[in-house]
């Protein structure tokens, strides 16, 4: 049977194969999409946005903690954990059914099922028995998170990870977090701040060890203020389930310097993974047209986006390059422009991808931390400013957290090529404004923050306005710091802004 024909065929309906296809469809392209799941992939169902909810409900035990401190009375606040999550699946379904009605008004065809490669000799897909060509074929079929094997850490499958995380239905009593990365951090606060008793086991001192040392210091010390047990130097050795269900985690901690220890962490309800993602590239067939992929199995494109087989291109996690939605999104979009909409040249820049981490405080970077700046311009060109105070609003509560900012300098211009914060919103951005209008308390320019929208969680995830936002401030900060300050402290002038020669901030364009 002939196979059905496209000129552009997506393998997954996730955050770039979405976004690649509906631009496409836009330009006029004849789209199909080949989707084995829910429609949104793991940004919609597993991921950032049932993430951000649950981060949500513990920003608000995060507040109900301060009330008292506020005047407020709260005896007898209780939290339902199912109550959240059946608001967050059902809103998590309505996303989906916009997914769906948004493919269908652009005329894309959904092709529900697993899509490979055959062994045609044009690239052809096959799903559920039937063949589909086009000239054109993207693989955007993302990742899943990796458990280590019950080989390597006997009883391994006991433990869920961040999926797994999304389908528990009440809140566990003892919980068990394994990993440094954002994934891990993020779930470990939602956990410990909704009341769950947490420890985070990391192998070695920090969590977000590839981020700036002063937003991973800061962080760790967080976890650990805000009540997350913190093993450091540990690893998992084995796992058990007592006769009551509840699990028995064994743990190796090895700090330099000491004797190795083991300890045993009982009646865990729930021991999450967060030890990394492996991309799905494993089932597609990609040996059958000659695509390649690197020892992990992502697949190795170039700056265009194009595999090693030509009309084959893959973006987003499968690639493995900053797994971020937006930087899905954008690639796919750009790719659709650079096929159907006749510009040859369109690619995703990579550098620069402003991140976000949703612990507590939130942590936003962007550019390069300080050793890569050191690195790439030499010592003696890299100027570092920091700042860190206690935000206003903790000022009379008892709970504390530490607001840490850095911006990284290079040159003798000092341009900002990175900077990083981690600061608790509310009081953070509002403490800058009393600041302007006080004098300065926390070290003069970063009073001027204020002065720019403050950088509210809900624009941190789509960096690209949240750059508009943060950085313009540090720029804003940086651009102080080069006038006569800190000599003599003066309120700085309004026009400051929009006066800055802010490359960063220019190279943006998705
Ligand atoms: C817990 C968690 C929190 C996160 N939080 C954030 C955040 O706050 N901000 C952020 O920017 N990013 C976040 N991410 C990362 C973000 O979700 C991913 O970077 C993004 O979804 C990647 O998009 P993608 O299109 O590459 O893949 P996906 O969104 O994973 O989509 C891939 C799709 O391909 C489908 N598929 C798989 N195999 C096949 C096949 N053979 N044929 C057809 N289809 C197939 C899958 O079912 C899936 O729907 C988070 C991720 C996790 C796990």
């Amino acid at each position: 049977m002939a196979a059905a024909a496209y000129e552009l065929l997506v393998l997954g309906g996730g955050s770039g194969g979405l976004a690649g296809a509906r631009r496409a469809a836009e330009l006029g392209a004849r789209v199909a999409l080949v989707e084995p799941h829910r429609l949104g992939g793991t940004c919609v169902n597993v991921g950032c946005v049932p993430k951000k909810v649950m981060w949500n409900a513990a920003v608000h035990a995060e507040f109900i903690h301060d009330h008292p401190d506020y005047g407020f009375e709260t005896s007898g606040v209780r939290f339902n954990w199912r109550t959240i999550k059946e608001k967050r699946d059902a809103y998590v379904r309505r996303l989906n059914e916009i997914y769906e009605n948004n493919l269908n008004k652009a005329r894309i065809d959904i092709i529900h099922g697993y899509g490979k490669f055959t062994a045609d000799p044009e690239p052809t897909i096959e799903v559920n028995g039937k063949k589909y060509t086009a000239p054109h074929i993207l693989i955007a079929t993302g990742g899943f998170p990796s458990v280590p094997p019950d080989s390597e850490v006997p009883g391994a499958s006991l433990g869920i990870t961040s999926d797994g995380f999304f389908e528990l239905e009440e809140l566990p009593r003892r919980s068990v977090i394994v990993g440094a990365g954002y994934i891990a951090v993020e779930i470990a606060g939602i956990l410990s701040t909704l009341g769950s008793k947490s420890s985070l086991l990391i192998r070695r001192d920090k969590v977000l060890r590839t981020f700036d040392s002063l937003i991973s210091t800061n962080c760790t010390q967080e976890l650990e203020n805000t009540g997350v047990e913190v093993w450091k130097h540990s690893r998992v050795q084995a796992v058990t389930k007592s006769p009551s269900g509840l699990l028995e985690v064994t743990v190796m901690s090895s700090a330099p310097g000491h004797k190795p220890t083991m300890e045993v962490i009982r009646d865990v309800d729930c021991l999450l993974w967060a030890v990394g993602r492996e991309p799905n590239s494993k089932d597609l067939c990609l040996d059958r047209v000659g695509v390649e992929v690197d020892a992990r199995g992502h697949v190795v494109v170039d700056k265009f986006q194009n595999t090693s087989r030509k009309g084959v291109y893959a973006v987003g996690d499968v690639c493995g390059r900053a797994l971020l939605t937006p930087v899905a999104i954008a690639a796919g979009r750009k790719l659709a422009i650079r096929l159907f909409g006749g510009q040859r040249d369109a690619h995703l820049d990579y550098s620069n991808i402003p991140t976000v981490v949703f612990s507590h405080p939130p942590i936003g970077t962007v550019g390069l931390t300080e050793d890569e700046a050191i690195f790439a311009h030499g010592k003696d060109n890299v100027k570092i400013y920091t700042t860190s105070f206690t935000p206003l609003y903790h000022a009379v509560t008892q709970r504390k957290v530490k607001c840490v900012m850095k911006l990284v300098c290079a040159g003798k211009e000092e341009k900002v090529c990175g900077g990083g914060q981690g600061c608790p919103c509310p009081g953070g951005c509002e403490d800058l404004t009393a600041g302007n209008t006080t004098g300065c308390p926390h070290g003069g320019p970063l009073v001027v923050v204020a002065r720019v929208p403050c950088p509210e969680p809900d624009l941190l995830l789509l960096p690209g306005r949240w750059w508009g936002c943060t950085c313009k401030a540090w720029a804003v900060m940086k651009c102080c710091r080069a006038s006569p300050w800190p000599s003599k402290w003066e309120p700085p002038r309004p026009t400051l802004t929009t006066q800055l020669p802010f490359t960063l901030l220019q190279q943006r364009s998705w």
